[in-house]
Formats: structure tokens, sequence, C-alpha cells
């Protein structure tokens, strides 16, 4: 259980405004989040985090999804230690870009070659020049809501930003076939990609799978525009399919984003593509003081390994449904309706006639009182760090945080 004041974390607060506008910044200032999220943590191991007041929580955001096999995963911090050792940031790339570009062309389904940068925001970006540059054209077709970063061309927040720098976006909705040709016939000529979420999971809706029908409309469209088909697998990337995240449609993107998950928490951005896009590839300008870093390379060689050997991705299947099972379970019997969606390794848990969110707030803000990290909106994580033990341990919480919202807002 946890204390409800959280005095180191105040304190952190209280300087931090003086020295970092607002506190904090982007997706991580909890300031959206119901009072008693601290915003400080001091430590983290598994699936537990501590915050600086010493509380643990078992952690179903996991860092937002880089965190997959566990927090200080023996075998990768082993990995990356003995490459920052030989060297880490150096004048040129280590061998490890080699390595790591054979690694992703023999993994992912439709790549031949593979691009090294630092975050998601870097690699949509990329793909998006790359689009631009193979093609001669101008527009991208972005679904609405999709988050794809925080550059100007595609921050969900314009402030700062010129509509000159989204002057080329044209919007569909996803997984609506209709809205996507419309959105092409309205540019038809000047189509340069058409990029899309591995499945819809915008903050505080309920999450959708592509439809088959969907994906193979965009590769039709963009097969017979020559435009770019450009998957952002930054969020789902390594969770659902190591051949990419359109293996489970049947659909090959030419150009993918992938960070987040590829190397457990070291920073890290790929863009890998096919043959048809590498010329284009080979004539942008691009780079990063960082985008080289071996030891985070080192990281995701030892992370992509893993996630062979061991089939990550179907034991966090497997945890991601012992949660959700059991809310199932809490919900009926507390006589609540639940809206569980998206795949079980990363799911959006709301509740039915909530729009305000108060529900989920309430519910989220009792689950961390009893030590599980949830979030009220966003997409969750689960990683092949949790143990049963772990689940269980946050099922209890979450029992007790749905008889509270029960108790206060009766049947929903
Ligand atoms: N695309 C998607 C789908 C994402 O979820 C994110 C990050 N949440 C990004 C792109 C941008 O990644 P980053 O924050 O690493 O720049």
């Amino acid at each position: 259980m946890l204390s409800n004041s959280l005095p180191k974390d105040a304190a952190l607060r209280t300087r931090a405004l003086q020295v970092i506008p607002g506190g904090m910044y982007g997706h991580l200032n909890v300031a959206r989040l119901p009072a008693g999220y601290p915003q400080f943590f001091a430590r983290a191991e598994g699936a537990t985090l501590w915050d600086v007041d010493g509380n643990a929580y078992v952690d179903f955001m996991c860092a937002y999804g880089p965190m997959i096999l566990g927090y200080g995963n023996r075998e990768v911090e082993e990995a990356a230690a003995a490459q920052r050792a030989l060297g880490d940031v150096l004048t040129g790339p280590s061998e490890r870009l080699v390595e790591l570009a054979e690694k992703l062309v023999g993994m992912v389904a439709h790549a031949d070659w593979a691009l090294f940068q630092r975050n998601g925001t870097d690699a949509t970006t990329l793909c998006v020049v790359i689009a631009r540059a193979a093609t001669k054209k101008r527009k991208i077709l972005v679904a609405s809501g999709a988050y794809h970063g925080s550059a100007p061309w595609c921050s969900p927040n314009p402030i700062g930003s010129t509509a000159e720098d989204r002057a080329h976006l044209v919007h569909y909705d996803y997984n609506d076939v209709e809205s996507l040709l419309a959105a092409a016939k309205s540019v038809e000529g000047d189509v340069a990609g058409v990029i899309a979420s591995a499945f819809k999971h915008d903050y505080g809706k309920d999450q959708e799978m592509p439809t088959k029908a969907f994906a193979q409309a965009v590769r039709k469209l963009c097969d017979d525009t020559g435009a770019a088909l450009i998957l952002d697998d930054v969020r789902a990337g390594f969770r659902l399919d190591l051949g990419g995240s359109w293996q489970t449609v049947g659909v090959k993107p030419d150009l993918a984003a992938y960070s987040k998950a590829i190397a457990n928490g070291y920073t890290l951005g790929a863009v890998t593509g096919c043959d048809k896009f590498r010329e284009a590839a080979t004539t942008v300008f691009m780079t990063g003081s960082f985008w080289c870093g071996a030891a985070s390379m080192a990281a995701a060689l030892k992370t992509l390994e893993i996630f062979q050997r061991d089939n990550t991705i179907a034991r966090i299947e497997t945890l991601g449904n012992r949660l959700r099972n059991g809310l199932a379970a809490q919900a009926k019997s507390h006589g609540m309706v639940l809206k569980q969606t998206g795949p079980a390794q990363m799911p959006t848990v709301l509740f039915a006639d909530d729009p305000e969110v108060e529900k989920g707030r309430l519910f989220t803000q009792e689950a961390l009182r009893g030590g599980a990290w949830l979030h009220p909106q966003h997409n969750m994580f689960l990683s092949s760090a949790h143990t049963e033990a772990d689940i269980d341990k946050a099922l209890q919480a979450t029992d007790a945080a749905m008889a509270v919202v029960k108790k206060s807002f009766g049947r929903d």
C-alpha cells in the first residue's frame, strides 16, 4: 500500500518548475493523470518501478513501450556494457551497424535494407522523406487522430508549427477504405505515401486491429500510384509479429518505422525498406551525432536474439490474457462493463459510458494505491518480465479499485 503523500516527488516537482518549462514535458508529464501518480522514479527492475519516495508499482506502461524484456535485463545489459567498454559513439559506426541491419533484413518480412536513428519520430520522419524522394511527389495520407511523433509535420499539438509544415498531409479514417480512396482522389497524381499505424491505437479510444480489406486497399493504392506504403510500427513493433505487424494481415509495407522495444530501453530507431526505395534512401541526407551509438545496437542485437530464442511474443500474450481475463471477471462480479480492446500485449481498458473518463481515472488512481501503475486512457504494455505473481498482485489492486468505482458510480 502506498502512502498518499509523495514528499520527495513534491520537492522535485517544485525544483523542476524552476528549471524545466512546465516542470515536465510531453507524454511523461503526469499532470494529465489523476492525483497521486508520481512524476519521478528512483529505479526499476523486472516489471517493477520504484518512485523517489520508495513506493513500488507493477508497471503496465513499460516506459510507454521500450521495456519489453524487463528493466535491467541481464543479457541485454551485459551486451550493452561489453560494447560500451569497447566504444559507443565513435567517429564512425562499429561492426554492430552492419550486423544489426543484417539481423533486421533477416527478420522483417519486407526488409531489404535498414537505417538507424535514435527515436520513433526520427524513423517516421525519415520514411516520409524517403517516400517523397522516391516519388518526387508531396502528399502523405495520414489517419485522423493517429500519432506519428512530435516533429512539426506530425505533432498532435500545432503550437509552434506552421500550417505549411502540415500543408501536404491529407487525412483518412483508419480501416475505412472509402475515406482512404477519397483522400487519394482529392490529391490525385501527387501522393508520395500512405502512413498507417500497425493498428489503431489512438489516445483515449477503443483500439482497432487493421482489417485485411483496409490493409490490402492501402497496398493496392500504393501499387497503383507508386506511392510508398509506410507502416508506423514504432509502438507495436516486436509485440505482435517479429516479421512486422502487418504480417498479421498478410500485407508488406515498403517502408517501416521502428523504435521503442527494439533495444529493450536503449535509444534506437530504425527504418526498414524494400529494394524499390533503396535508391531514394541512398540519395537523401540523413544523419545524427548519436545515430550510430554502438551500445544501443549491441543491446538491440541481443534483444532481437532473445525474441527469437524465447518466443517472447507468445509469452507476453499469455500474460496479457491473464490480466485481461482477470479484469473481465472482476468487471462481471462488480456489475461493471469494461471495454478491453487491442491485442492482449498492448491493452486499452476503458469503462463503458464514461465520456469524461471519471470512472477510468478513479479506477486507475485506486489501482495505483494498491501498487499497479495503469493508464486511464493510453494503451498499456505487457513485457516478458511480468510474472504471473505480478499480474495477480495487480489484479488484487484492480479488484479493490473496481469496488470503489462501483460504490461511487453504481451500475454503469
Ligand atoms: N509513432 C508511434 C506509433 C508512436 O507511438 C510513437 C511514440 N509514442 C512515435 C511514432 C514517436 O516515437 P518517439 O517518441 O520515440 O519519437
